[in-house]
């Protein structure tokens, strides 16, 4: 489970994240849902440990990872992050994109061959192995990099908006290929979005941000039947 406990940060004068607490059990869908500017990234960031934040607290069961002096690095995390821009090393190929942080984890080649193997067949790249990620169509690049999310065994896996690059029909593609992966990995997903329509179809629970904070965190059926107020109404509305 994740533990997110009244986290402020702040960018010079500006606050961007105020008092945000949210508590997210081990497995479970979540959608980070809300206008641009609103804070997502910087929650994720902050999450992953890409950003130090001010106050507050971020914990994975009983570990500490941000707050009350502590800053666990993002390598030490056990997370997995999956960016829009799928940050891909070029110069690799898709398996050694794959295998790259295994490598540095230190384990023995065989395995690293054997369990980057194994997850392109599960994201169906297999053909794909020794392409450079240049070679790759946008989808399959995005599956390059949830690959290498198995392969690390990553128990917490954030995305920050996905599938923003991606045409309408490799977009359904894609979240179908989400839902699976969590099914099979029981991996905990937290996923940014301002796409109403896309955090609806995939998530458990919605967090609905708007200017730093938390509008509201619910089940999508309790958005539609009780929203919070005006803002979570009319943007989980416009979406339909
Ligand atoms: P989008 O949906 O457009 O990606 P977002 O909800 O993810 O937006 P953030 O990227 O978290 O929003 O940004 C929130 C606010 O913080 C914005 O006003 C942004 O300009 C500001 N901000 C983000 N990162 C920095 C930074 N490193 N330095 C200064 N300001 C920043």
């Amino acid at each position: 489970a994740i533990a997110i406990e009244a986290v402020d940060k702040s960018f010079g004068d500006t606050q961007v994240l105020r008092s945000i607490s949210l508590s997210i059990k081990a497995g479970e869908f979540v959608a980070v849902l809300g206008p641009s500017g609103c804070g997502k990234t910087t929650l994720l960031r902050a999450l992953a440990g890409f950003e130090p934040i001010d106050r507050g607290s971020i914990r994975i069961g009983d570990t500490l990872l941000s707050g009350e002096g502590q800053h666990m690095p993002p390598e030490d995390r056990g997370i997995g992050v999956v960016f829009q821009n799928y940050a891909l090393w070029p110069h690799m190929t898709v398996a050694g994109n794959v295998g790259y942080g295994l490598k540095v984890k230190g384990l023995p080649r065989q395995e690293r061959e054997n369990r980057t193997e194994r997850v392109l067949e599960t994201v169906g790249l297999t053909d794909f192995a020794n392409r450079r990620p240049t070679a790759l169509s946008g989808g399959q690049r995005q599956r390059v990099a949830l690959a290498r999310c198995l392969a690390m065994d990553a128990g917490v896996v954030l995305l920050d908006e996905p599938l923003a690059n991606l045409d309408v029909h490799l977009r359904g593609e894609m979240e179908a290929e989400f839902a699976r992966f969590q099914r099979e990995s029981g991996a905990t997903m937290f996923y940014i979005t301002h796409d109403q329509a896309e955090a609806l179809a995939l998530a458990d629970r919605i967090a609905v941000m708007n200017k730093g904070v938390i509008a509201q965190f619910a089940a999508p059926e309790t958005l539609y039947s009780q929203p919070a107020n005006e803002m979570v109404a009319t943007f989980i509305g416009d979406g339909q």
